[in-house]
């Protein structure tokens, strides 16, 4: 996309038109969804040639077609990487990931803020290969040095945190982690590569749920492994091994939704801004953990470190009783419950952010509710939330108890 003599262009460029070909495929600007397993080789020659690089041409559906390669293409672009695969969720990325760069005795590093199935991988599964993982501190930064041990190949970071939002010092933890030998593997699902540049702050490995916000319309199942090229062959061949590719209309979807990534993202930005600062005024709310938010936890960091945050973040309400808490989300307007984030729409959840952690505590003040903020305009948002505090108030008043 770019000659020697052209100025590098920007994400939001990068991201319209990464990975495109459309004279490829008879001038359409989107590739069409290949859906294939077998392929057919012209001659005998045309199929011996296939079979010698398992990454270069077409040869079978589960290792690539057009689609498949058109997304994975953008993505290494947009992320600054070296080459991409493509998985069916993105706990198979966290997964193969993490697999393509351990052997049986070593030994990973994860930060205890980490998405809680990834956590589970590590600790139900690796281990079953011989793998020990160490939970660290996410707030640890350059101290990390001292949990490195000779036989440390993995230190494992997301940022913000799940749950709980937690900025890591990722440049600090990556020179300890490279100085040891040691991979950095990151999953950069809730600031994307609009907002945050793993590569550019020491990041080896990317991951990503794409299913998030890149898919970004709650309506696919997707993973991303981007890779700088020295972790290159050792993540390709390990997602070869698995055969776990998605399937190519989650693929284009994929595809599709990074097109418009980047002004979905300032969306997600401004409107969680806004609604974050209402909250934070509420007397019924004791914190609002949005990095983005001045005097927020984090805050500081996250302005070093990145360019804008996504809709999703927590709130600490201050003490209430359960029914009170139930009473406000069974009525919300707009804000729905459910699983997962980064589609269009808003979301609302209780939850535990202690659970399952083992190295840092995070005591909340009160009960948690975890807020995805979607594309409505933000004053529909404000007043759903402002119902919600009205029925709390009337449950939380007539004195029933957790
Ligand atoms: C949701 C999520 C995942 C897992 O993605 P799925 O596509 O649901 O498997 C991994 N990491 C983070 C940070 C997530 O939020």
């Amino acid at each position: 996309m770019s000659r020697p003599d052209e100025p590098p262009l920007h994400p939001a460029t990068i991201a319209t038109h990464a990975g495109s070909d459309p004279f490829a495929q008879h001038g359409a600007v989107n590739p069409p969804v290949y859906h294939a397993s077998t392929l057919l080789f012209p001659t005998v020659a045309a199929l011996e040639a296939a079979a010698l690089d398992r990454f270069g041409d077409f040869r079978y559906g589960r290792l690539g077609t057009p689609t498949t390669r058109a997304l994975e293409r953008a993505i290494a672009q947009i992320e600054g990487g070296h080459c991409a695969v493509n998985v069916p969720s993105g706990l198979a990325a966290v997964a193969i990931a993490l697999l393509a760069c351990v052997n049986a005795g070593e030994h990973v590093l994860m930060t205890d803020s980490a998405y809680g199935p990834s956590r589970e991988f590590c600790r139900r599964t690796l281990r079953r290969f011989g793998v020990e993982t160490t939970f660290y501190d996410p707030l640890i930064g350059a101290g990390i040095a001292s949990l490195i041990r000779p036989n440390t190949r993995v230190v494992y970071v997301e940022s913000p945190g799940s749950l709980t939002f937690e900025v890591q010092d990722v440049p600090a933890i990556a020179a300890a982690a490279h100085a040891a030998g040691a991979v950095v593997i990151m999953d950069n699902t809730w600031a994307t590569p609009i907002f945050f540049r793993p590569f550019e702050r020491g990041a080896d490995i990317v991951v990503h749920a794409a299913t998030k916000y890149i898919a970004g319309h709650s309506d696919a199942m997707l993973g991303l492994i981007i890779a700088n090229a020295a972790n290159a062959d050792r993540v390709r061949l390990l997602w070869a091994d698995f055969g776990a590719a998605a399937g190519p209309d989650d693929v284009y979807l994929g595809l599709r939704g990074l097109r418009t990534l980047h002004t979905r993202m300032q969306r997600h930005y401004a409107n969680a801004l806004e609604v974050a600062q209402w909250l934070a005024r509420r007397p019924e709310v004791a914190e609002v953990v949005y990095p983005a938010l001045p005097g927020a936890r984090g805050h500081a960091l996250w302005k070093r470190d990145f360019t804008g945050a996504s809709g999703l973040f927590t709130i600490v309400l201050k003490p209430a009783p359960k029914s009170a808490i139930d009473a406000m989300l069974d009525g919300m307007r707009l804000f729905r419950m459910g699983y997962s984030w980064g589609g269009f729409e808003s979301l609302i959840l209780p939850i535990d952010p202690r659970r399952g952690r083992v190295a840092s505590d995070w005591q909340p003040a009160g009960p948690c509710l975890r807020l995805h903020v979607g594309q409505e305009d933000p004053a529909d948002l404000v007043a759903d939330l402002h119902q919600g505090f009205i029925r709390l108030a009337q449950r939380g008043s007539t004195g029933d108890s957790a």
